[in-house]
């Protein structure tokens, strides 16, 4: 949704805004952060702007449900992701030649508009955690039967293993080895 800041520009001294924003679920881009998760219900946006003499700030909370998946045992992960932040908001040319790093305390006006939503995206992005752990200990499946071991030690003491149960050891090692890395 694009925010209408004509008003705001021209004097007015508050605008509030209150809407929701459908995140995109079955994102077939394996590198989206939005990946493996899914969103039931819209991200909810709520804030306000306020113009003080000129000097316009915005604050806004977000919240989405999400079902993810935890990252050893694959079972689904449910929580709820929040946030709230804080920016000054200014008209592009009225930053001129800011820094990069320091962008990103800014929300910037467009021809009067505002773009939210490729703010909310760019900031979830930037908080929204990178692997869920379905609790603390998770001890993860078998990387050999597959079995989850939450539910109790497997039986892998015998030397075969089940040859349908392979293509999901190999997504297992390469995913502790992705974990390892991670930790890094
Ligand atoms: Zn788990
Ligand atoms: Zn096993």
């Amino acid at each position: 949704m694009k925010l209408d800041l004509r008003p705001l520009l021209a004097g007015e001294r508050l605008l509030e805004f209150d809407y929701e924003l459908p995140l995109d679920s079955h994102t077939e881009d394996t590198t989206s952060f939005l990946w493996g998760t899914r969103f039931p219900s819209p991200m909810k946006v709520t804030g306000n702007i306020t113009n003080t003499a000129g000097y316009m700030r915005m604050c806004l909370s977000l919240s989405v449900d999400y079902v993810a998946q935890c990252a050893r045992c694959l079972s689904a992960v449910e929580g709820q992701f929040s946030l709230s932040l804080e920016k000054t908001v200014a008209p592009k040319d009225l930053l001129g030649d800011i820094t990069e790093d320091k962008l990103d305390d800014f929300a910037i006006i467009e021809d009067g508009f505002l773009d939210m939503d490729e703010q909310l995206l760019l900031q979830l992005e930037m908080e929204f955690p990178l692997r869920f752990l379905c609790k603390e200990d998770c001890k993860g499946l078998c990387q050999r039967c597959g079995k989850d071991l939450n539910e109790g030690p497997c039986s892998c003491t015998e030397k075969e293993i089940d040859p349908r149960m392979e293509p999901l050891r190999k997504l297992l090692l390469k995913m502790q080895e992705e974990e390892k890395e991670d930790q890094k």
